[in-house]
């Protein structure tokens, strides 16, 4: 019997997912369609079909989506405890379970890209490896592509055309025995190791496979082939995998995600009943039509039909500043005014960038504006090196063959114990195979100095006072260290600004931990260390919190807001420069704009300035090739008055006659010249001269052409 409260206010497709039981599904549609409305409601309806909550498990790719996810199950279907997480924390829950299987105890550390990155360099050191002056983080990164792509170390190949495959046929292994040897794993690892142990055990894939008997995956167009293995081992003998996803918004592909997992769906499950979602239930018609012209110019995908009932709305805004600061400032005082005149609420409003580094001029505007806006920046407080260091304690306490967290900890606070010591500690460690703890525990015995093996024994005892206190509360626990280590006096006598704020830090840790001991049930040390390692960018974002949200357009996905800002709309930042040569990244970066264009519900403003400082140089910024891929016809294009002249001559840069009159009579000497990419801009240039060169195009002199420089005055 259809359940009516479960399908009131769907559409006839909608429902028809959510009332799907068994066997696969795939639910392809695009953005604001409801497809994670679709995923909860379904959630909802297996349980009232009876399915028990711990057969279902339901895998997002942030810890917010699954939150998210949580909170709205638990309005449908109160309760119920359904196993709903991340792709790498439902991993790491796997592995603290049947790690045997791949040489893993219950207590493994995680390692974050840092920890990885300081074994990886150990490894290479202590080995002697040849790195052909490849630096440890490029090492890093075609390793993490490997596991990525479930290549394992002793599968790994070297081929003849890239000289540092060559390198990681040899790093790759060694650093992989070093993870095993002290029990740690990187984020790669989550995901490879559990692939594995499936592929490799078929008793326990079965077993796994008959308890999620029902498996969720939303955004399934950002599974790379790991979490696809993963998803495939889990629904054989029962395949009853819902996917639900956009081709269009996948803009994972630098972290592995393949797009085929999608788009070959259809493949892998020859029954799969496929439900198209296609009206747009989130943006106006006008960012829509946008939207889907700008999409229409991939050529990898699945033309789709989007329509919305919402009428055109407002015009897309297409706004040009003269710099940075200007965008900034533009930006701020618009959102400033529609507070101020009660028309919007600060949370209404999201800022999304390309990169990072691009939030700074924003944040000093609205700070300037007075405009309350939440940044939103992963893993940064975890990041931070007196959590680190405390949070080291606590991990090696755990995992005492965790040799990251002991070098981490061994002279922190300083204890006189440097670097030729932990030399030594090491090297015994490597000779007799043990940990650089269990070293250190026989300093006497390593041919140390007396004094210094005393500083040593210290150290130890130190680690063994925390031990004692793991299984305590994680609030308790950090006390333990902090009382043991005096680190917190060691930071208040030096009186610098910068240890105050560390301290700050710390007792923001120790709020954090005491609100986890309240509220997990089953608590623990592991638990709090995962939870602090597998953060993601957007868990900082407190969605009912009335500010401005500034965060990257990848943080974006998922997310909706009435009026959305893409900025720095400039070649080489969006689309990325590196994706210039490669027609596949120039791709995902059109997926990446489409994505933050469709976050809009009823106002959207893209906009470009005239030159920016960027990575330390002021360069005349060209106006991003997606922009002409949009109907800028139907676009509001205001351009605040750009004051930088690029310079004094404002002939026409394609008239040959007028080139030759300012040949003859040139402009002043220039007060200063930049490099500028002439390619980019005669393109652009060239695409916008077919309509509004006027409105979107600063007026470049010949001398660009000519020189390869502009002059700015
Ligand atoms: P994205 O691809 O961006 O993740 P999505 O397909 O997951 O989008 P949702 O976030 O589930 O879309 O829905 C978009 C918006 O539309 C939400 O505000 C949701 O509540 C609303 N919505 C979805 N379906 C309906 C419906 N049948 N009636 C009214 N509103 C709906
Ligand atoms: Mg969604």
């Amino acid at each position: 019997m259809p359940s009516t409260k479960l399908t009131e206010g769907l559409n006839a497709a909608q429902a028809e997912a959510v009332l799907h039981v068994d066997g696969p599904l795939l639910i392809l549609a695009g953005p604001g369609s409801g497809k994670t409305r679709v995923v909860t409601h379904r959630i909802a309806h297996l349980l009232e079909q009876g399915v028990p909550a711990h057969a279902i498990l339901a895998l997002t790719f942030t810890n917010k989506a699954a939150e998210e996810m949580r909170r709205r199950v638990g309005t449908l279907a109160p309760g119920q405890r359904v196993w709903l997480s991340t792709f790498h924390r439902f991993g790491a829950k796997l592995l603290r379970k049947y790690g045997d299987y791949v040489g893993l105890s219950p207590n493994f550390t995680i390692y974050d890209a840092g920890d990885a990155r300081k074994t990886l360099k150990r490894v290479i050191e202590a080995q002697r490896l040849q790195t052909g002056g490849y630096t440890a983080d490029r090492i890093g990164h075609a390793i993490s592509d490997a596991k990525n792509k479930l290549i394992t170390a002793d599968k790994f190949k070297a081929t003849s055309g890239r000289p540092i495959s060559h390198v990681v046929a040899e790093a790759y292994p060694a650093y992989q025995r070093k993870l095993i040897e002290s029990d740690a794993v990187d984020f790669d690892d989550l995901l490879l190791h559990v692939a594995q142990m499936l592929h490799d055990n078929p008793e326990l894939r079965r077993e796994l496979d008959r308890q999620f008997r029902y498996v969720l995956v939303d955004e399934y167009q950002d599974t790379n082939r790991a979490q696809y293995v993963i998803l495939r081992a889990l629904s054989v003998d029962y395949p009853n995998l819902a996917a639900t996803g956009d081709p269009d918004q996948s803009i994972y592909g630098w972290r592995g995600a393949d797009i085929k997992n999608i788009l070959e769906f259809e493949r892998d499950y020859p029954n799969v009943k496929v439900v198209r979602l296609e009206q747009n239930y989130r943006s106006t018609g006008l960012i829509l039509q946008a939207a889907d012209e700008l999409i229409a110019h991939n050529t990898q995908r699945k033309q789709k039909r989007l329509f919305t009932e919402k009428g055109p709305g407002a015009p897309v805004r297409l706004a040009v500043y003269g710099d940075q600061d200007k965008e900034a400032s533009g930006i701020a005082r618009q959102i400033r005014e529609a507070i101020d005149s009660g028309e919007r609420r600060a949370s209404d409003f999201a800022i999304f960038y390309r990169i990072n580094a691009l939030s700074r001029s924003i944040e000093r505007a609205l700070r300037e504006a007075r405009v309350p806006f939440q940044m939103v920046r992963g893993q940064e407080f975890f990041q931070r090196k007196e959590i680190k260091d405390v949070l080291a304690y606590c991990q090696l306490a755990a995992n005492p063959r965790d040799d990251v967290a002991f070098e981490r900890t061994v002279n922190t606070p300083a204890r006189g114990i440097g670097k030729k010591t932990i030399d030594a500690l090491a090297e015994h460690a490597y000779r007799t195979g043990s940990p650089m703890l269990e070293a250190a525990r026989h300093a006497d015995a390593t041919g140390l100095p007396a004094r210094t093996a005393k500083k040593v024994q210290a150290f130890v005892e130190i680690i063994d006072d925390v031990t004692r206190a793991v299984t305590g509360s994680v609030e308790e626990l950090l006390g333990v260290v902090l009382d043991r280590t005096d680190y917190l006096e060691k930071l208040k006598a030096t009186g610098d600004e910068e240890d105050q704020n560390r301290i700050e830090n710390i007792q923001e840790l120790l709020t954090d931990a005491r609100q986890f001991d309240e509220q997990s049930d089953e608590g623990g040390l592991e638990e709090y260390l995962e939870r602090a390692w597998l953060v993601n960018e957007t868990d900082n974002w407190e969605n009912d919190a009335d500010k401005v949200t500034m965060m990257t357009l990848h943080a974006a996905k998922g997310l909706e807001f009435p009026v959305a800002y893409i900025v720095a709309l400039e070649d080489g930042i969006l689309p990325h420069e590196r994706s210039l040569q490669d027609p596949n990244q120039l791709e995902e970066e059109r997926r990446l704009a489409f994505v933050g264009i469709t976050r809009a519900m009823q106002n959207l403003q893209l906009s470009y300035v005239a030159r920016r400082d960027y990575r330390g140089q002021r360069r005349i910024a060209i106006p991003s090739s997606f922009l002409m891929e949009m109907p800028r016809g139907q676009m509001d294009v205001v351009r605040e008055e750009v004051e930088v002249q690029l310079d004094t001559w404002d002939a026409d840069p394609w008239d040959a006659e007028e080139l030759e009159e300012w040949r003859q009579e040139p402009p002043p000497a220039p007060a200063k010249r930049l490099p500028v990419d002439i390619a980019g801009l005669m393109t652009t240039a060239a695409a916008l001269a077919d309509d509004s060169a006027e409105k979107a195009l600063p007026r470049v002199s010949p001398e660009v052409f000519r020189q390869g420089m502009v002059v700015v005055h």
